[in-house]
């Protein structure tokens, strides 16, 4: 395996991991990771935050290390490096951490792994597949926009990037962006008094791929920027293509003179893959793992995952797994098991509620839950709000306005603000550390209990 990347190692590891932690610990700690490089006997891991690195280096070094070295086959010196955080609401970040605009944008990286080569194509996606190569051969000449449609995790970003990396290979300008970065960087640009060059950097590409264009639904002046852009793209038959998740003309609350302009070109759908097609997708991707997977697991899970290629991947990754962890067979009944693992795992995950956790708070703090939820500001009070808020938005599937409502109806600001501040603290003060440890564990570890709210 010394010829794969740390990052496709990690993906790998990060699939066994996930079996053997609980969910939350799971998406806590070690979701936002990636594999950062891999030599010799050392694997650099890079991790979020000092906390985090702090945490599994005390918590889980020994079930890393063991994972990886029953991936590479042999020792393993692993090294938690603090990444360059990236700002997820640039707008609410000193300027002096913000990154200007153009190094944003320069930065974004592609996938390795979403080239052409490595797209399995069935009747579900072909069209979507051959005009994507067709706009990577010749961009600018042939369909302007594309614009490739789709429901999640069936191959839209994957193909947008196929693309660009194909342009790339033949020294062409690409920028492949989210439509949501693209909304914020302009934020940004806007606040810095620094459109020009944003639009400068967007307006002087050979390519430009934007995933996800939804996401401009309702945003008025990003959408008008974008009407610019395209526009000056389009005149000098530059090429533009898109993803989405529905046809332009059911996108709601887009321009008109922009829904109108997505439609000028090629619009293709990919659909859900056939059985055989997902078939294809795991036979591909168990050779690219060098697992050896007996057809009959594949065509079982082939079977059970009919409209998400993403998580049909996902569990075969936890498949082998689970095999590989208790040196069984990998047989349809043992990955029957990994399925009903992380079933079970996500509904204990789902059943932290907002409640579960203001009681864990407050029990720490020797508060009432009334006490978070009331207008209190005292130091202590405040100090376990904040937490509360941050433990919340990490543990369960509130929105920002939902958690707001739980605590006493208060607004969205003062939760985005709440959280940014712990979670920047959290970096720098071993109290908080330590607190929110003691919380996590308290409800983690008890999952019985949980359910009976204290008196
Ligand atoms: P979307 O952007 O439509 O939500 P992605 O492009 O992120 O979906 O795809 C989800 C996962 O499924 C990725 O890992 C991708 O590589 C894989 N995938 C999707 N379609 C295919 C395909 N036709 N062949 C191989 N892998 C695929
Ligand atoms: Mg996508």
């Amino acid at each position: 395996m010394s010829d794969r990347s740390a990052q496709e190692i990690w993906e790998v590891a990060l699939g066994e991991l996930q079996v053997q932690v609980s969910k939350p610990n799971y998406r806590t700690w070690l979701e936002k990771t990636v594999g950062l490089s891999h030599q010799d006997n050392q694997f650099v891991i890079g991790v979020p935050n000092t906390f985090i690195a702090e945490y599994l280096s005390k918590n889980q070094r020994c079930l890393i290390e063991k994972t990886l070295i029953g991936l590479t086959h042999h020792d393993v010196d692993i090294v938690f490096q603090v990444n360059g955080r990236e700002p997820s609401q640039p707008t609410n970040h000193s300027s002096q951490e913000r990154v200007p605009a153009t190094k944003q944008i320069s930065s974004r990286r592609f996938n390795s792994k979403y080239t052409f080569d490595s797209f399995v194509v069935g009747s579900c996606n072909r069209l979507a597949h051959a005009a994507a190569r067709e706009v990577a051969a010749s961009p600018g000449h042939s369909y302007n926009p594309l614009f490739i449609y789709g429901g999640v995790g069936l191959g839209k970003t994957h193909l947008l990037q196929a693309i660009g990396q194909e342009a790339i290979a033949s020294n062409l300008q690409v920028i492949y962006v989210s439509a949501e970065r693209f909304t914020s960087e302009f934020i940004t640009s806007l606040q810095e008094r620094q459109t020009e060059e944003f639009n400068h950097k967007y307006r002087s590409v050979d390519l430009l791929l934007i995933d996800d264009i939804q996401f401009i639904a309702g945003k008025e002046q990003t959408q008008e920027i974008f009407f610019h852009t395209f526009n000056e793209l389009h005149n000098s038959n530059r090429q533009i293509a898109v993803t989405s998740n529905s046809l332009p003309q059911t996108i709601s609350s887009l321009e008109n003179r922009l829904r109108s302009r997505l439609e000028w070109g090629l619009i293709v759908d990919i659909q859900p893959p056939a059985f055989e097609t997902r078939l294809a997708i795991l036979q591909a991707k168990a050779e690219r793992e060098g697992a050896n997977v007996a057809s009959e697991v594949l065509e079982f899970l082939a079977q059970q995952i009919q409209q998400n290629i993403r998580e049909l991947e996902g569990y075969l990754n936890r498949a082998i797994a689970l095999a590989r962890l208790t040196r069984a067979l990998l047989t349809p009944e043992l990955a029957a098991q990994a399925l009903k693992n992380i079933a079970d795992k996500e509904s204990a995950w789902n059943s932290v509620t907002p409640d579960q956790v203001i009681a864990a708070v407050t029990d720490s703090f020797q508060l009432a839950p009334l006490d978070l939820k009331s207008r209190k500001r005292d130091k202590e009070t405040a100090l376990a709000r904040q937490m509360a808020i941050y433990l919340i938005k990490q543990e369960t599937n509130c929105s920002l306005t939902r958690i707001g409502q739980e605590l006493g109806g208060r607004n969205h600001s003062t939760i985005t603000h709440a959280y940014e501040k712990v979670a920047d603290e959290i970096n720098t003060n071993p109290y908080l550390q330590r607190k929110l440890s003691e919380i996590q564990q308290s409800l983690h570890h008890q999952p019985r209990k949980r359910n009976n709210k204290l008196p």
